[in-house]
């Protein structure tokens, strides 16, 4: 059984089929990115999964549950994370002020209540540690770097125990110290959590991914190895002219 198991989805904008007919398998750990030209598709399918666009037709299977009409706080609540490319940190909270809004909201409004007086700063720090903001936690996120604030998210996440985390575009506008960094970061990620990344920079997806899916126009173009993607003549036509 795949961890995440996408069968024929497609979501239909008006005329345009944005995705169309597509199918995917993730494995529990792995790493994916998705790559493809502007306007291929990429954001919408994070989108799908996550449960903020809903599909026209398809199947989505997450750890073997179908969740393709389940909404989309229920999906987070079940370990789908999103990361968004806009932050969507609090500026005027500190480090440790987001992280613990993330647990509250996985928990829910009631457990919310309780989340304070229970141990749960020791997995925030272990949660900081991971991304290199424990001396941080102090700091009000307003006033971290950007890619410090990329990395608060990513936290935000894992303190929200996601087990599937999206995450569209990480790297952009990052320094190339930033980025080395968030590769680094998620290597330490993949095996424990599963990852869907959609990325430009080809420098990092050789990095972090051993397996990458092509999309253009909606659909799967190519799927295996960077090797066997740099390889093939459809993505060269589509996708490295970009
Ligand atoms: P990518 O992330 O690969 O650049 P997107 O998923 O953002 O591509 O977009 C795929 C296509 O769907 C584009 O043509 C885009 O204009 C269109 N699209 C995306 N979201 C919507 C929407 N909410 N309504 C109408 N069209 C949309
Ligand atoms: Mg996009």
């Amino acid at each position: 059984m795949s961890f995440l198991e996408i069968r024929n989805l497609t979501v239909q904008f008006g005329g345009l089929k944005a995705v169309n007919d597509l199918s995917l398998d993730v494995k529990a750990g792995e790493l994916r990115c998705l790559l493809g030209p502007n306007g291929a598709g990429k954001s919408t399918m994070l989108d799908l999964i996550c449960g903020k666009t809903k599909a026209t037709s398809g199947q989505i299977l997450f750890q073997g549950q179908d969740i393709t009409w389940l909404k989309e706080y229920k999906r987070a609540r079940q370990g789908v994370g999103r990361k968004f490319q806009v932050p969507s940190v609090f500026k005027q909270l500190t480090v440790l002020e987001n992280l613990e809004v993330a647990q509250s909201r996985k928990a829910g409004v009631l457990d919310a209540l309780l989340v304070f007086r229970t141990p749960v700063r020791g997995r925030i720090k272990e949660v900081l540690e991971r991304v290199g903001l424990i001396e941080m936690i102090d700091t009000h996120a307003g006033n971290l770097s950007h890619g410090q604030t990329q990395w608060l998210e990513i936290a935000m996440l894992l303190a929200q125990d996601s087990k599937l985390i999206l995450m569209d575009e990480p790297t952009a506008g990052m320094t190339i110290q930033e980025t080395l960094k968030t590769a680094e970061i998620f290597n330490t990620l993949k095996g424990e959590h599963t990852l869907i990344v959609v990325e430009h920079d080809m420098q990092f997806v050789r990095e972090v991914a051993e397996r990458v899916t092509v999309m253009n126009q909606g659909s799967v173009l190519a799927d295996g190895s960077i090797a066997e993607i740099e390889a093939d003549p459809r993505v060269k036509a589509v996708y490295l002219g970009h």
